[in-house]
């Protein structure tokens, strides 16, 4: 279990509307180990977006049991789920999610700002992942001012700034052309083998997806090996 950052199982989601149910989760068993480079796909309407929220506690599931760090985060209190969120994840969206009237720097300053780090301390570790995915020279940058994959790029590196143990990456190429796609999925993988930070990542593009480690394919409300 030590190894295992993130795990689900037995994981269930069934919405509710009006008088029907809509199932998309029905038993999903998954382990993400420590350093783990880990593509989901599947169909559009397959569940992906909602097994990356019930990972992330975002959601409340249906049944079975999401484990992070070894906890598992429907058996303890709402503040404790937090605390475990913020610490061991970092999120990635389709769309960068940036704040407009915010720089780069103070973007991904922004989690270890409200940690309370102090402000210098808290932008110098911001310009070190900047730097890390590239973005040394555009740090005083407002996203308006960044190409899409520079968002991204930026993103990302919000996501990394509090060192999580997972990156949970919903689509994180989705918005992108073909050649700033892969470019911004092979950072994530150069940052997974220089952080051993393990990295979930939904993509629709089987040819991303063949980058990484392991692939499933979300199916049926299942997750299944690809191509099996
Ligand atoms: P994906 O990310 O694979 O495209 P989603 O997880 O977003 O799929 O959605 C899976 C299914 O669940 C879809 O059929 C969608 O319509 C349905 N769904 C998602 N969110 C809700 C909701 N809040 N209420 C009802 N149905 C939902
Ligand atoms: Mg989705």
């Amino acid at each position: 279990m030590s190894e295992v950052v993130l795990a689900c199982k037995g994981l269930r989601k069934i919405y509710r509307q009006g008088d029907s149910d809509v199932p998309v989760l029905l038993g999903v068993d998954l382990e993400v180990r420590v350093g783990e480079r880990l593509a989901i796909v599947g169909a559009s309407g397959s569940g992906k977006s909602t097994l990356l929220h019930l990972l992330g506690g975002l959601d409340a599931t249906s049944g079975g049991a999401v484990f992070l760090m070894g906890s598992d985060l429907q058996a303890i209190a709402d503040a404790r789920r937090g605390q475990l969120r913020n610490r061991h994840l970092g999120f990635v969206y389709q769309f960068h999610h940036l704040l407009a009237e915010f720089t780069a720097l103070e973007n991904v300053a922004m989690p270890l700002y409200i940690r309370r780090l102090a402000k210098d301390q808290a932008e110098a570790r911001a310009a070190e992942v900047l730097h890390e995915v590239g973005l040394g020279h555009r740090l005083r940058h407002t996203p308006a001012e960044l190409s899409g994959g520079e968002r991204q790029r930026a993103a990302i590196a919000r996501a990394l700034v509090t060192e999580p143990a997972c990156v949970l990456a919903d689509e994180p190429t989705g918005n992108l052309d073909r050649q700033t796609a892969a470019s911004v999925f092979e950072l994530m993988l150069a940052l997974n083998r220089s952080r051993r930070t393990s990295f979930v990542i939904v993509t629709h593009d089987p040819a991303l997806a063949g980058r990484a480690e392991r692939i499933l394919t979300l199916r049926d409300g299942c997750l299944h090996p690809a191509g099996g």
